[in-house]
């Protein structure tokens, strides 16, 4: 409720009054497991975080759009009698312009409107706070020109907004999260088909940890692409023997060692981790069901080391962080999360070693790091949703 008033207050400030605002959230999000695994029709496993962006809004007889980032202080307008087009100096308004751009291109009739927002996601972290903020647009827009778009084709127009307007582009699992999340639940989301499955998190004594490392990804564009552009050549490889391959998701480690004197080893390598982490997804579920928690701990080890050594991901400081993690007390299994090269690792770690955590690992890795890790203890929030 707080949070609202403090949204009222802000947004009252840049605009005159706070009057009929329709208030909404978005959350970011942790993939659990299934990483780089998106891109190769395969499986992913994310919950959402209690982190998020706050939006609030409300229309305007005319065409002119306004939006405030609270956080920035910064405000941007346009008019929707011209062509949404991207703003390089205000960057993070490219986000809700894209979600604007991609329902116009959905057919849906805009009107004029100030929004405001803020949000608690630390950003460029690998938690997503761009689907978020994406999402949170999307649906408080929704709600305010009284459209209703399903909530998976929603979902869609948020990933467009970021692969077309914005230039990234990310798979669906951010937007997918951040839409369909739900309390004490992760999400399995098949990415080939978008199926999905909530799967609920008993984790009894146990918690998700998120630990950003303090390293900010900067090689993730080009060595994603790259990274894309390997698995692509190793799906052609496989192909070529096993036509029903169209994506390595359709692929085994029979094809593969059948197809390793082929293959660079570097693309085997890469090939190598995605078919092993789609593999790992689907046991984390039939672990997680069965209630086995040190099994499910267990592939998010074999995770980590797969993201390190096959795909070559993370970084230093991030395997320092997840090996020290690994040694603690109490803690089941630690990996890289996110895109890699930096950002955060996800610690299964048990409800009395969390403070042993922050008095150990931190320090021992700010000792040989200089770098200061942030620690979050998240349970599955919900997904999108209007707050008043
Ligand atoms: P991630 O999604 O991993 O957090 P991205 O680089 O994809 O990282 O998205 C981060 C960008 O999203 C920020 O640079 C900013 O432009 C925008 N953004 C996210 N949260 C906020 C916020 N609270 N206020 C303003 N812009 C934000
Ligand atoms: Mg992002």
């Amino acid at each position: 409720m707080d949070r609202i008033i403090s949204l009222k207050q802000a947004f009252s400030q840049v605009f005159g009054d706070g009057d009929g605002l329709t208030v909404a959230r978005a959350p970011g999000r942790v993939n659990l497991i299934g990483e780089h695994t998106d891109y190769n029709d395969g499986f992913v496993f994310p919950m959402a975080i209690n982190m998020d962006i706050v939006i609030g809004g409300r229309k305007r007889p005319d065409q002119l759009v306004r939006i405030h980032s609270i956080d920035y202080q910064r405000t941007v307008e346009f008019s929707l009698a011209q062509p949404i087009t991207n703003d390089d100096e205000e960057s993070w308004s490219n986000y809700p312009r894209g979600v604007l751009w991609a329902m116009q291109e959905a057919g849906v009739h805009l009107s004029g409107m100030e929004l405001a927002f803020f949000g608690t996601i630390p950003q460029g972290s690998g938690l997503s706070s761009s689907a978020a903020l994406e999402v949170a647009t999307a649906v408080l827009v929704q709600r305010l020109i009284g459209s209703t778009i399903p909530r998976p084709e929603l979902v869609l127009l948020c990933q467009k907004a970021e692969n077309d307007f914005v230039g990234m582009k990310c798979g669906i699992m951010d937007q997918f999260i951040s839409v369909l999340g739900q309390k004490d639940h992760a999400l399995f989301v098949d990415c080939r088909t978008l199926a999905y499955e909530r799967i609920p998190l008993e984790l009894g004594d146990y918690r998700i940890l998120v630990c950003h490392s303090g390293v900010k990804h900067s090689l993730v564009d080009s060595e994603y692409n790259r990274r894309r552009q390997e698995c692509e050549t190793g799906v052609a490889i496989l192909a070529a023997k096993y036509p029903a391959v169209k994506a390595l998701r359709d692929a085994d480690l029979a094809m593969l060692s059948a197809c390793q004197d082929r293959m660079d080893p570097v693309v085997y390598e890469r090939c190598h981790h995605v078919i092993t982490e789609n593999a790992r997804v689907l046991k984390s579920i039939k672990a997680l069901k069965a209630g086995d928690l040190v099994t499910f701990g267990q592939l998010l080890n074999q995770s980590h080391a797969s993201l390190r050594d096959d795909y070559e991901v993370s970084c230093p400081e991030v395997d320092l962080l997840v090996e020290l993690a690994q040694e603690s007390h109490g803690v089941l299994g630690a990996r890289i999360t996110g895109g890699g090269f930096g950002g955060c690792t996800v610690n299964l770690i048990h409800v009395d070693a969390v403070e042993a955590f922050k008095e150990r690992v931190v320090p021992a890795y700010r000792e040989k790091t200089g770098l200061e890790a942030q620690v979050y203890v998240s349970t599955a929030a919900n997904g999108a949703e209007i707050l008043n």
